[in-house]
């Protein structure tokens, strides 16, 4: 389909969906990660690199293997992708390190945002982390609010709800020795999420809405197309795909709302790869967020459907797949998935360990009431099994 080789910066589940895409078009891929790590599993190329995306090194022995660079985690050293023209002249790198720079600074990625004229909850850089400079935000803010960390942050893994006056030390231990921020609480009655693909030449593409439920700071939940009215819909797809457009890039790419309970929108955070959000699209739609990121980059054809369901009643519920607290517990969900039609187990080939993301499960059926009748017979809340 294409003789260029892409590079992938990360090799977990996200880059082992995106091998997955890239071999049933035969684009060739090599991976900068761990050993063995979810992308490698199922490539068999000698020529994935040993290592870490945040290693300057690395990442150069990765530039001289591709033609384009792209990423599955945008925690990666971005001066060294700022500095690989010298190394490779041809390399490409999609997203562009400028986007995934000011990404990955979630304040300075709201601050971004702000500046394009797009609603984001009301926050604030905490350059000294005191007692008493949380004090005054809670004053500002009122209870509760969000203690976030700039960076590194996923999963939830860098935020702490400050409930109360008497929360701050802890809030403060928690997130020590990070560059922090702190957040406006949002009074959401949703969360939405649209995954949104952009082309080379700035065509961009929208994914339906979705609704996302996230239990502990992690996504468990997402129902495709979101069950919100049509003026909803349309307003978050306008809204993610400003946000897309403000950033000069291309690839695929996840917009993060809260849809609040006065019926106005705010931006979370953007993803600049793909979302677990849009799991849901690889039996859902016409084309999968992975192999969509994989057109983009590539510059490859674009039909006008391009991101939309499959059919007209297409709907989806994707269900994470969260290592239990007993070992491989979670494997009966999967098991009773496989006994559900129209469902699709994946498993990642991570080692399970309890709360870690090992897999995913995507329902399908022609009514949102058929999934969720599913979806209660393979979380064990209903013995009706669905035939
Ligand atoms: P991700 O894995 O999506 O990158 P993250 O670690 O960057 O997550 P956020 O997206 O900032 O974290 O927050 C995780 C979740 O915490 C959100 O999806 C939402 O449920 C809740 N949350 C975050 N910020 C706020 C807020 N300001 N008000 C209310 N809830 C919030
Ligand atoms: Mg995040
Ligand atoms: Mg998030």
């Amino acid at each position: 389909m294409d003789s260029r080789t892409v590079g992938i910066l990360g090799g977990g589940q996200l880059g082992r969906m995106l091998v997955e895409a890239a071999n049933r078009l035969n684009i060739k891929t090599v991976i900068l990660d761990a050993p063995n790590s979810p992308a490698k599993q199922i490539s068999n190329s000698t020529e994935h690199i040993d290592g870490s995306f945040t290693n300057s090194d690395d990442i150069i022995a990765l530039a001289k293997k591709c033609d384009i660079m792209t990423i599955e985690i945008e925690h990666i050293d971005v001066n060294t992708l700022k500095s690989l023209n010298t190394i490779n002249p041809n390399l490409k790198i999609y997203p562009s390190p400028d986007t995934i720079e000011l990404i990955q600074d979630k304040y300075i990625q709201k601050e971004h945002l702000i500046k394009n004229g797009l609603k984001v909850a009301t926050s604030q850089p905490i350059e000294t982390p005191t007692v008493e400079a949380l004090e005054k935000v809670g004053e500002q803010y009122g209870y509760p609010f969000v203690l976030k960390s700039r960076k590194f942050a996923y999963d939830g893994r860098g935020n702490f709800v400050v409930k109360s006056k008497e929360n701050i030390p802890a809030a403060l231990e928690t997130l020590k020795d990070r560059s922090l921020y702190a957040e406006k609480w949002a009074p959401f009655f949703k969360e939405l999420a649209v995954m949104i693909v952009r082309t080379i030449n700035g065509r961009v593409f929208s994914y339906p809405v979705v609704e996302t439920v996230h239990e502990n700071n992690i996504c468990h939940l997402c129902y495709a197309p979101a069950q919100v009215p049509d003026s909803v819909r349309l307003k978050a797809t306008l809204m993610a795909e400003n946000t897309i457009k403000s950033f000069p890039s291309c690839g695929i790419f996840g917009v993060e709302m809260f849809y609040l309970e006065n019926g106005e929108i705010l931006i979370n955070e953007v993803a600049p790869r793909p979302h677990n959000s849009g799991h849901f699209t690889i039996d859902a739609c016409v084309t999968s967020q992975f192999e969509a990121h994989i057109r983009a980059i590539l510059d490859l054809p674009f039909p006008k459907n391009f991101g939309n369901l499959a059919t007209s009643t297409t709907n989806a519920i994707m269900l994470n797949v969260l290592g239990a607290s007993e070992k491989d517990d979670e494997l009966k969900v999967c098991e009773r998935a496989l006994a559900t039609p129209d469902t699709s187990v994946y498993l990642y080939g991570k080692e399970s360990r309890p709360g870690r993301k090992v897999g995913h499960i995507n329902i399908i059926a022609s009514s949102m009431t058929e999934c969720e009748r599913k979806l209660a017979y393979v979380t064990g809340n209903s013995e009706e099994q669905v035939k």
